[in-house]
């Protein structure tokens, strides 16, 4: 290579690395079974995983309290027993309900974590993944602010795959190919992600990260 080849290349590099956005340099990081960079709200609505079982399925939902809306923070006093039935009258029907999700990613791509990945949360209820019931026991809950029909953000895709990459790196028995739309493990009963949800797009964004 001639000098001015070199200095040429030297120029390159250093101009797309300052294109790069800081956030995206450096990969998130587990410890313990909490993501180090996410709020964290411990939830009691959790316990042990069955003896023997790990991480093998990531399960993606939707939810938005109340529904179709977002923000307020209801979700966060949803999985932790104290929402506010005053506040809209659809809280008065979930309000005796005890469940949880390991993660929440909110519109902007904010994290919130509930739950240890390495326990159990109860976010699948009645739910079965290739012949194996109570998908609860086996499997990783996440939670996209949105609904069934309304499109999920660029942040919300970056985010939840970097989160996946996180989670394959952490957990030998989870991979690629074990991840679920909540309502492929319980048909009957759940419809999200919803249609909104672009798998594709996924796809693409955690390629990059697996592979980045
Ligand atoms: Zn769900």
């Amino acid at each position: 290579m001639t000098q001015i080849n070199e200095m040429v290349e030297n120029n390159n590099q250093k101009q797309s690395m300052s294109k790069q956005n800081p956030d995206q340099m450096h990969k998130l990081a587990i410890s313990d079974g909490w993501l180090t960079r996410a709020e964290q709200c411990r939830s009691a609505n959790f316990n042990q995983r069955p003896p023997g079982q790990t991480p093998r399925l990531l399960v993606i939902h939707n939810i938005s309290l109340p529904p179709g809306k977002f923000g307020g923070g209801y979700i966060q006093d949803f999985f932790l027993n104290r929402l506010d039935t005053t506040a809209d009258p659809y809280f008065t029907t979930i309000e005796a309900l005890q469940v949880s999700a390991h993660l929440l990613i909110e519109r902007g791509g904010q994290m919130v974590q509930f739950v240890s990945f390495d326990q159990r949360a109860w976010h699948a209820g009645q739910s079965s993944y290739r012949g194996c019931d109570n998908c609860n026991d086996f499997s990783i809950g996440i939670e996209l602010e949105g609904a069934d029909d309304i499109p999920y953000t660029e942040q919300q895709y970056q985010q939840l795959a970097r989160v996946t990459a996180a989670l394959l790196r952490y957990y030998p028995d989870l991979t690629a190919e074990q991840i679920a739309g909540h309502a492929e493990i319980a048909p009957q009963r759940k419809t999200d992600p919803g249609a909104a949800f672009n798998w594709r797009y996924f796809s693409q964004h955690l390629r990059k990260e697996v592979s980045g």
